[in-house]
């Protein structure tokens, strides 16, 4: 008999209504790849809870199963680029978009998507860190590749208690930057300055509309936020500077003028995770290994199960999921 296994999967009805159930399936009702994974663990990023909550047009075939990341074991690869039992990752390549996705005990995916999971890190830790921290680490290196040193000054990191911003927090910190964190919550003040920030700031004072160009204050920033923030971080940025933007939390517009890149030279840099080539996926890997604290990386993550995946991405939208969230998935 073909082995069974849980899967959360989204359907629409057709007045386009989403619902989402948790079904048996079989690794025959997979969808095609030369890797069958057995998924050990997923996470919880903004774009899960937008897929899983229907907020926004992240599916784009029906029914899918969500669920962006995962980690897991190789079963079985066609062609012969891993071997079984080998631990692997998967971030983005349009898993749980239009590929089905993590939140199931199985995944059928393509060799290429895969990337063997660094020896430091357990498969709970690589999805603690998620599609979330492994962006953190792509804006990072990108700054880096900018010259932008811990003796250039500062670096604000806007929505510093979300996912993307408490990986990049921990990981500034412990390379010796000066973190200035803005949040919306001010009362997270102990866990920011926990995972490495230096101040925090209110996001109010980044979040209305402002001059376009501002006083300098930092050599760089990490932007999860998008909109009249990341205005306000560009006009704020110091002369050479440069801002990582890689989010959308407040809104997919950017009401900026050109006055910091054509007076300033400050640079923006746009950062995508979800088609990233292999080398750039193993580079940030590598890194994340090596530069990010693990007693942090606990710190800022919750662990649940998959049955309670619909609130948590319901409360993750309602801005109260603080840092990473794990979904356990097999054993
Ligand atoms: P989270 O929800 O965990 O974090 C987002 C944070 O942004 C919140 O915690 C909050 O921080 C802040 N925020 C939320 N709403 C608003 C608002 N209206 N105005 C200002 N700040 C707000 O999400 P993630 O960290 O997982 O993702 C952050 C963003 O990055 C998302 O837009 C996501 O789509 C994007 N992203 C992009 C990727 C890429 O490849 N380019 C990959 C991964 C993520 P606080 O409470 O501290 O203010």
């Amino acid at each position: 008999m073909a082995e069974t296994f849980p899967a959360l999967l989204i359907s629409r009805d057709e007045e386009k209504k989403q619902s989402v159930n948790r079904v048996t399936m079989t690794p025959d009702e997979l969808m095609e790849g030369d890797t069958l994974v057995r998924v050990s663990h997923s996470t919880l990023n903004y774009k899960d809870a937008l897929a899983v909550t229907g907020k926004a047009p992240v599916v784009r075939r029906w029914p899918m199963i969500p669920g962006i990341d995962l980690a897991g074991e190789v079963v079985s690869c066609e062609s012969g680029a891993f071997a079984e039992g080998d631990p692997v990752l998967l971030n983005g390549w349009g898993l749980g978009e239009t590929h089905y996705g993590a939140y199931a005990g199985m995944a059928r995916v393509k060799a290429d998507w895969l990337i063997r999971r660094p020896d430091a890190l357990t498969a709970a830790e690589t999805m603690a860190v998620g599609t979330a921290g492994y962006t953190a680490m792509l804006c990072i290196l990108a700054l880096e590749r900018h010259r932008i040193t811990p003796e250039r000054g500062p670096i604000v990191v806007t929505g510093a208690s979300g996912g993307v911003g408490s990986v990049a927090t921990a990981i500034l910190g412990k390379l010796g930057y000066h973190v200035i964190a803005s949040t919306g919550r001010t009362e997270e003040e102990d866990y920011l300055k926990g995972l490495g920030a230096a101040e925090i700031i209110d996001r109010k004072e980044l979040s209305e509309p402002g001059k376009a160009l501002g006083k300098e204050r930092w050599a760089g920033g990490i932007d999860s936020v998008g909109s009249t923030t990341l205005a306000n971080v560009l006009a704020q940025t110091n002369y050479g500077g440069a801002v990582a933007a890689c989010g959308l939390a407040g809104g997919m517009d950017l009401p900026a003028s050109v006055a910091p890149f054509i007076l300033r030279g400050v640079s923006l840099l746009g950062i995508d995770s979800v088609m990233a080539p292999k080398k750039v996926r193993e580079e940030a890997w590598a890194r994340i290994a090596r530069d990010l604290d693990r007693a942090k990386l606990s710190a800022m993550t919750t662990t649940i199960g998959f049955d309670d995946v619909e609130k948590a991405a319901a409360d993750l939208l309602a801005n109260k999921v603080r840092g990473r969230t794990v979904v356990r998935i097999g054993s």
